[in-house]
């Protein structure tokens, strides 16, 4: 069947430029054994990839009594691609090289989210801004990916529901597809934190992982074997609005006692706020910066470094409610590996290791018993490194082709 031929030619493409971009600088005979092509085919590829510019020979490996065989590997900077995460607070807008170095960052307040359209005017600007900075051709761009919180119709380009922007059907992709003539792809920041963390950071080497966003909310992302895990309507990974108390606190989503009104940045500081407001004595109010009603976690974390009571009340509470989630998470998933990333990250090993106990003392006995837990390699450019990852894992799925990359948004 014709149709075959041209997929699989592809396929083995692709395969052999995920070797040479993970394992690189690797030699020719090497690839064919691991993805089990003869060496003629690998050397085709290898041919054809050199020709579109994505790899090049970059040394000699050792010799196995003949000759010393060709070593392999990716041209770093043959192309780049943009990563945009358009955050609650902070927009952070980077190009990325094919090794995932971040060649040039720009960031900026993300000011009102409503009118979209406002914002979506600022964010070309700044994409527009960045590329011009970092003096690279947009002939060398191949593509722009760009996350937001919420749910994302990813193959049109479509935010259906942002409950942080309170959005609900925000096409971005036709709205910056008319302002720029490379691919755009859409993505939910979870997800694209997933992505960065797999080919760049924490989960390189992992099969099945999750990684949580500990921020102003709690979600995730689950990963199979490379790919995201879905689900039917594409909402998987909502671990944030678990229930974890019938009567608990209103959660932004409407419903109470989800894990993200209990644990999440916004309820260390929404708890903080009512026992001050109570006439609590705590040293919180001596770390504040822009009054009470702008309270942030970070505020009641640094206040229990010093041993105030309160603080370390609020946070072990937190703590308490993220291990019984996240060990549930584990109990259903069996996942390898838990990433945990996101502002409350940078909260310190104290809390990232009573978060470890937390959850095992919550895990059932012989489930999830090889799960590592660890945290994000890419700090908080995790879902902008996601971001442009999206356009590199295209490319890639492509078999290397990109002649297509000046192609006009629909
Ligand atoms: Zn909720």
């Amino acid at each position: 069947m014709k149709y075959d031929k041209k997929y699989m030619a592809q396929m083995n493409k692709k395969a052999v430029l995920d070797i040479i971009r993970t394992k690189g600088p690797i030699n020719k005979s090497e690839i064919a054994k691991l993805v089990e092509l003869s060496i003629p085919t690998v050397m085709k590829i290898s041919d054809d990839l050199t020709e579109s510019g994505l790899i090049h020979v970059v040394g000699k490996g050792e010799s196995n009594g003949g000759k010393r065989p060709e070593l392999l590997g990716m041209i770093s900077n043959a192309y780049y691609m943009v990563g945009v995460d358009i955050g609650r607070s902070k927009t952070i807008a980077i190009i990325m090289n094919l090794n995932g170095d971040i060649i040039y960052k720009k960031k900026i307040k993300t000011g009102n989210t409503n009118p979209a359209i406002e914002l979506l005017e600022r964010t070309t600007e700044i994409i527009n801004q960045t590329i011009l900075e970092s003096k690279i051709s947009i002939n060398k761009i191949l593509g722009i990916g760009i996350v937001t919180p919420g749910l994302i119709d990813y193959k049109n380009g479509v935010v259906i529901f942002s409950p942080d922007f309170q959005w609900e059907n925000v096409n971005i992709k036709k709205h910056l597809g008319n302002a720029f003539e490379i691919p755009i792809h859409v993505e939910s920041s979870n997800r694209a934190m997933a992505l960065g963390e797999g080919w760049f950071g924490a989960a390189e080497k992992s099969k099945y992982f999750i990684c949580i966003n500990l921020g102003h909310g709690i979600g995730s992302a689950i990963m199979e074997k490379g790919d995201f895990y879905r689900g039917n309507s594409g909402s998987s990974g909502e671990i944030g609005h678990i229930t974890l108390e019938k009567d608990g606190p209103i959660c932004d989503c409407g419903n109470r006692g989800c894990l993200e009104a209990l644990a999440s940045g916004n309820a260390i500081a929404e708890r903080a706020k009512k026992y001050i407001n109570d006439g609590k004595s705590t040293e919180i109010t001596k770390f504040i910066e822009n009054g009470i009603n702008n309270i942030e976690a970070k505020e009641v974390f640094d206040a229990a470094k010093t041993g105030d009571l309160i603080a370390n009340k609020i946070i072990d509470e937190a703590i308490e409610y993220l291990g019984i989630g996240i060990a549930n998470y584990i109990n259903l998933l069996d996942p390898d590996l838990i990433v945990l990333a996101g502002g409350m990250v940078n909260a310190g090993d104290c809390f990232i290791d009573k978060v470890k106990e937390s959850i095992k003392r919550r895990q059932m006995k012989f489930a999830g018993t090889n799960v590592r837990l660890e945290v994000t390699k890419l700090g908080m450019d995790a879902a902008a490194i996601g971001a442009a990852s999206i356009i590199l894992r295209k490319i890639i799925e492509n078999g290397g082709n990109t002649s297509k990359r000046r192609k006009k948004n629909e």
